[in-house]
């Protein structure tokens, strides 16, 4: 982190004191109470092992959707921390990652955010880790809004939205990052685009996991 974006931080943790998404207790934006709750969940859905900080639900919920939905960017580091987390409990275990890759929002979603909470979560994870934020898989295109759609339709929805820098990932094993994973859809066709990328190797690390 810059000194610059540290004292941005800082002024806005005074201007806006953070209170915690999930019980709302003051001082933090996800209090260590909260983070202990969840547990990991692991899956393998296709060819793709995922991990998840906890499931789509109770406080962790909250905190996703005031990250995604209320203006909260501040929450990112808190989630990110977990996901980081995640990431790095796998490198304990000797599972070797090169880079991570955010799934990123299409750029008009992102200006209607302002921000982007999927590369937002990849940046703190990246530098819990140590592991470099390649920002090589783009959004095609912004869909309809995924939340609006049902489980089929969100699977056509996302088919084919992912394009990658050719080369970018040349021989890396990556770890895409992303707040949610539901179906999976999104996820394995962002895992697609990695590996037309070069990439030899994908896992993903979300915050939440949602049967
Ligand atoms: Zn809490």
């Amino acid at each position: 982190m810059t000194l610059r974006a540290g004292a941005l931080e800082a002024i806005r943790d005074v201007l806006v004191p953070p209170r915690c998404a999930g019980c709302r207790v003051a001082g933090a934006w996800y209090c260590v109470e909260c983070r202990d709750g969840s547990d990991p969940i692991t899956r393998t859905l296709g060819t793709v092992a995922l991990t998840a900080t906890g499931a789509h639900e109770g406080p962790l919920r909250d905190a996703i959707h005031r990250l995604k939905y209320g203006n909260e960017p501040g929450l990112a580091a808190e989630l990110g921390a977990l996901v980081g987390s995640c990431i790095a409990a796998d490198l304990a275990r000797g599972i070797r990652m090169d880079a991570i890759v955010p799934v990123r929002l299409h750029p008009s979603r992102e200006r209607e955010r302002g921000y982007d909470q999927a590369h937002a979560l990849a940046l703190v994870a990246g530098r819990a880790t140590g592991l470099p934020v390649l920002t090589a898989v783009h959004r095609l295109r912004s869909g309809l809004a995924q939340a609006t759609l049902g489980q089929r339709e969100r699977q056509d929805n996302v088919r084919g939205a992912f394009a990658g820098v050719a080369g970018a990932l040349r021989g890396l094993r990556v770890a895409l990052v992303d707040d949610v994973a539901t179906t999976g859809a999104t996820l394995l066709d962002a895992a697609a685009a990695a590996r037309a990328c070069g990439a030899r190797g994908v896992r993903a690390y979300v915050v939440a996991f949602e049967e």
